[in-house]
């Protein structure tokens, strides 16, 4: 499209003028999303050392400080600034193939298992929220997720009776002359709620967990590249650092879709993880009886489209943040805040004339198989991959991956296994995203989804 196009496009969807402000809506808060021990050196050595300071990484550093070993968390930026602080906030534990599709490929109980952990692992973080007294507006609100046509809406219907067979799941099909009890659109053909899902604040969350991680006593560095990690001796890794060298007991690995290609240390990951970008704008104050007025029942939201929306209200109600694919790598340019104004308009014609106060991007990491993934190589333990579902099975993952490290429980979780297969031809840098999202385009704008 032209960039005259786009500007005309520009102006009929944004208010003129108006400035968008390309930082997260979530990082505006009163509680500190920065570690405060920053300045002092680095500690000779730890027990452990965590690469990445986001909910992996520091949740597996608490669980591992509260058996009373020795923790460094290193992040080469700000700790929670990757992804953990850039997601939409949705809590659903869910993994990107359906029940059915995990079924099929890996058979009918290990598709109840991940089901069921799903489950065990939203319950977890909830209590876990409770017990550590972190205040970040978790609502189980429930979500409805719209069907983008009839035959989606059958399959959604199939999906919805399985999910009911494992216990912890509440899902329920609305059909398209209900809908407006859940959403004030006709967009969709009916679509299936599940009550059990929820979501969160997620920059005060991430600052509670913080703040935590921090009182157990872990040492937590920001602008700290790990460069590589290499054997001492049995039992020894050193870690390379750009601050200088740290002997460590064990290490675990979180640096998940923000692992790069620059350093040695992400170079086993990275061939098997590919990190794709989505990209949020928050609407500007709409006022809770509007927001109200168009979520009824204030629910987290989505759509069964290949081009995945999410969409929500924000923790005050006072606002609606959509999600979408992304058409730039660093920084979003004003090509995507038109894309998401125009679905957000899609939802809720009566937007058209709202001005959208915040857009900002980050990467989701994704495996060949579209699942979360924990696994030692080398002696280095990992977790990753969760797919954009990150808010549950992070926080989860990281702490499964610090038991496994520490050699308590013996099958920790259902995506404990071997090393995810390498990606072929590919090492890195995802060269074939943007084929396979105007493939995605293709394939919606043949069921007749946006
Ligand atoms: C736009 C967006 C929307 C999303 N929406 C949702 C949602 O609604 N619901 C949901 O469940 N999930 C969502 N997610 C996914 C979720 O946010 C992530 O899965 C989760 O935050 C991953 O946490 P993490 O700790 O594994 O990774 P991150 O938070 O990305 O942390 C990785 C860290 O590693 C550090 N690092 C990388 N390399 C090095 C190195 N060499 N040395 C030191 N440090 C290094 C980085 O600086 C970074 O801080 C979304 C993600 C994005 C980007």
């Amino acid at each position: 499209m032209s960039d005259v196009k786009l500007l005309g496009l520009y102006n009929k969807f944004n208010t003129k003028g108006h400035k968008v402000k390309r930082s997260a809506f979530w990082w505006d808060i009163e509680e500190s999303l920065a570690p405060v021990n920053d300045q002092e050196k680095l500690p000779l050595e730890a027990e452990f050392v965590i690469v990445g300071g986001g909910y992996t990484g520091l949740s597996a550093a608490l669980t591992i400080v509260r058996q009373g070993q020795s923790v460094l968390v290193l992040d080469s930026g700000l700790p929670g600034f990757g992804a953990s602080t850039r997601n939409g906030g949705i809590c659903s534990g869910q993994i990107r193939l359906s029940h059915s599709k995990l079924t099929h490929k890996f058979g009918l109980a290990y598709a109840d298992e991940v089901y069921a952990e799903g489950i065990q692992a939203r319950l977890d973080l909830a209590k876990f929220c409770s017990e550590e007294g972190i205040e970040c507006n978790f609502q189980m609100a429930g979500r409805f997720t719209g069907a983008m046509s009839r035959a989606d809406y059958e399959s959604q219907s199939h999906e919805a009776e399985r999910l009911n067979e494992i216990a912890g799941h509440k899902a329920y099909m609305v059909s398209k002359a209900d809908q407006h009890n859940e959403i004030a659109t006709d967009l969709f053909h009916g679509g299936m709620v599940r009550e059990e899902i929820g979501g969160f604040h997620p920059g005060k969350f991430f600052s509670g967990l913080l703040k935590s991680v921090k009182e157990a006593g872990v040492i937590v560095r920001s602008n700290t590249v790990v460069w590589d990690v290499i054997d001492l001796s049995p039992g020894k890794k050193s870690v390379i650092t750009s601050k200088g060298k740290v002997n460590a007991g064990k290490v675990i690995i979180a640096t998940n879709a923000y692992t790069g290609k620059q350093h040695r240390v992400g170079k086993f990951l990275r061939r098997r993880l590919v990190p794709a970008q989505s990209c949020i704008i928050v609407t500007e104050r709409l006022g809770v009886e509007k927001v109200k007025a168009l979520m009824p029942k204030l629910r987290m939201y989505g759509n069964t489209a290949k081009l995945y929306s999410y969409f929500r209200p924000t923790p005050d109600r006072d606002r609606i943040l959509l999600g979408s694919r992304s058409f730039d790598r660093q920084e979003p340019t004003d090509r995507s805040v038109i894309y998401l104004k125009r679905k957000l308009v899609q939802i809720f014609p009566e937007l058209g004339a709202c001005a959208i106060d915040y857009c900002w991007l980050g990467n989701v990491g994704f495996t060949r198989t579209q699942m979360p993934v924990i696994f030692e190589y080398n002696k280095i333990y990992y977790a990753a991959g969760y797919a954009g579902s990150g808010t549950v099975w992070a926080r989860w993952l990281g702490k499964k991956v610090a038991e496994t490290a520490m050699g308590i429980g013996n099958r920790p979780s259902a995506f404990y296994g071997p090393p995810p297969a390498a990606v072929p031809l590919y090492d890195g840098n995802p060269w074939f995203l943007p084929a396979v999202q105007r493939y995605f385009a293709l394939r919606d704008w043949t069921k007749g989804a946006y």
